[in-house]
């Protein structure tokens, strides 16, 4: 199965999903979305309202930050994956219990394999709690984790942001960072040469310009 295929899977699975409570809430399941293979993905919370309403990731105001927040990155949308913990909305916004997060994440690890990301960025204390248990936000956002063939990142969560907006600047400068991040992150992969043969200029170019 490629990538494409087993992330229409995992979308179909979710869909259907009844393995925790949370299905009982949900209007409808938000399993995420991006490109089928992309450098970096964000993983949120959990669905709020809007996102349940449309079954897709950040909708709502918090999602509209996120755009800002990935214009000053030089990115749009579509250049990203993006998805949550937990695919279900806890009803009331509530958070996520630890046992929703575990029995929800075999979606999520599937949906990192397929993607393969070199940058996993989490969006909040929840999501990660998951990946960095016991780090503190305030001291460790936006420094690069090597974990095996990827790199964690952690980032307040843009909804956090609009509830205190001291945050807002540090939010702001840290996706700032996010291109010369991505430079380090390619690096530290082996995957800062990854050009497509295409982009490359034809031999036969050099030999018209007389250079060889
Ligand atoms: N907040 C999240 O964490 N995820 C969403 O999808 C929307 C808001
Ligand atoms: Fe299934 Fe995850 Fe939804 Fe729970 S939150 S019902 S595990 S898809």
């Amino acid at each position: 199965m490629d990538a494409e295929q087993t992330l229409a899977e995992v979308a179909k699975e979710v869909a259907a999903c009844q393995k925790c409570a949370l299905y009982h809430s949900r209007k409808k399941a938000v399993p995420g979305e991006g490109p089928s293979q992309c450098e970096i993905m964000f993983i949120g919370e959990g669905p709020g309202f809007y996102e349940n309403e449309q079954g897709r990731p950040f909708v709502g105001a918090a999602g509209k930050f996120l755009d800002e927040l990935l214009a000053q990155a030089g990115l749009k949308r579509e250049d990203v994956w993006i998805t949550n913990i937990v695919k279900c909305r806890p009803p009331g916004n509530r958070d996520p219990l630890p046992e929703e997060v575990g029995t929800c994440s075999q979606y999520l690890e599937r949906q990192i394999r397929a993607v393969d990301p070199s940058i996993i960025i989490t969006l909040g204390r929840h999501s990660m709690a998951k990946y960095m248990p016991g780090a503190k936000i305030t001291s460790v956002h936006c420094q690069m984790l090597k974990v095996g063939e990827r790199y964690l990142i952690a980032m307040f969560h843009p909804a956090a942001a609009l509830h205190q907006a001291s945050l807002k600047p540090a939010l702001l400068a840290d996706f700032g960072k996010l291109p010369e991040l991505l430079e380090q992150a390619r690096k530290g992969l082996g995957r800062d040469r990854q050009a497509p043969k295409s982009e490359e200029p034809p031999e036969a170019d050099f030999k018209q310009l007389g250079l060889f």
